[in-house]
């Protein structure tokens, strides 16, 4: 989807002729390829060129969307080296290892050059079918979470309410897009507090955050939601919480910097007396990865645009009492913004 138009700009503005891709989500942003794992990409001032092995070979042709090369290391380096003799090669430091940088040192008379974030940048703004798929993963997660709902009851465990998201997803044609969360009662005072076998009880609030990966694009909502009636205290903590959220989404929109955003939330969460609770930032970019630019945290100086999708995401955790997220999706819009995730947020 990533066109190579955008990154051509990123290489100049980093000195470098030739881009070693090594990244697996910008392996797939910039070729199509769907198992950017076991490939490579290069860009050179002629074109990208896609490296994978045999077990690909049909795949490959499939989905590729630029020429591809069809070997095994070191074979792999050597065919690339012709391409990139005597030229700036940047690598991907933030993800080549080290071995990785030692065997393209071994085979290229090239300069190598670390670079940071060339094919994130271009992937910050989404193309109209990258939404798209967004839209349609972030679709599908709010039908099962519909569906599984009812079953969030006292008497359940957290992990079987974590699994009947994930057969949900699954069975919808998803992947489950990362390790589903389910934190009750005072389990909710884990921000990333991953199912386990706690039985929920009454009266406790419940964090559910989970996403789908549809097509290589992610999806991520956070819904807390109340089993019986919880203390005046949860509700009140809930009722902060959400007040901070519905405000940090009605001020998206293009020109507004990710900082300002988790200011406004913490602001309102402070005014609760729940800042030094709100242990995290209020939110990222979603695509190829469930946590990618922009990014939304404190004195974040990235600047929203059309086209960006972002969680917003404030909460409160608060040991041995529980804790509160409420999560939503939303894209940027040149008018403003649009919430992905349309499950209802409860009321309480
Ligand atoms: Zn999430
Ligand atoms: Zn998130």
């Amino acid at each position: 989807m990533t066109t190579l138009d955008g990154l051509r700009g990123a290489m100049n503005a980093a000195g470098v002729d030739a881009l070693w891709v090594s990244d697996p989500a910008n392996v797939r942003a910039l070729s199509g390829f769907s198992s950017g794992e076991d490939g490579k990409v290069l860009v050179t001032p002629e074109g990208a060129t896609l490296y994978t092995d045999a077990r690909y070979t049909v795949q490959a042709q499939e989905e590729a969307r630029v020429p591809v090369h069809i070997a095994r290391p070191p074979e792999t380096y050597r065919d690339a080296a012709a391409r990139v003799k005597g030229q700036r090669v940047g690598f991907e430091a933030e993800h080549l290892t080290v071995a990785g940088l030692e065997a393209l040192r071994e085979h290229w008379d090239a300069q190598l050059v670390p670079t940071r974030g060339l094919v994130e940048r271009v992937r910050l703004v989404k193309t109209p079918e990258e939404v798209q798929l967004i839209r349609e993963a972030q679709a599908l997660a709010d039908r099962v979470f519909a569906e599984v709902r009812p079953n969030i009851q006292a008497g359940v465990r957290e992990l079987d309410v974590a699994l009947e998201l994930e057969q949900g997803l699954r069975r919808a044609g998803a992947e489950v897009g990362f390790a589903v969360i389910v934190a009750s009662g005072p389990r909710g005072a884990m921000p990333h507090g991953v199912a386990s076998d706690r039985v929920i009880e009454d009266g406790e609030l419940v964090t559910i955050d989970f996403g789908a990966r549809l097509n290589g694009y992610h999806s991520d909502m956070t819904r807390t939601v109340a089993v019986g009636t919880p203390s005046e205290e949860l509700r009140r903590v809930y009722n902060a919480v959400l007040e901070a959220e519905e405000a940090a989404v009605a001020a998206v929109r293009p020109g507004v910097k990710g900082g300002d955003l988790d200011a406004l939330a913490r602001e309102i969460l402070n005014r609760h007396h729940l800042g030094e609770a709100f242990a995290h930032s209020l939110g990222h970019g979603v695509g190829l990865k469930i946590h990618e630019g922009p990014s939304l945290r404190a004195g974040s100086e990235d600047v929203l645009e059309p086209g960006m999708v972002v969680t917003v995401e404030p909460g409160a955790y608060l040991p041995g009492v529980g804790g509160v997220r409420i999560e939503d999706l939303v894209l940027v819009t040149e008018g403003g913004y649009e919430v992905l995730s349309r499950t209802p947020k409860e009321r309480l």
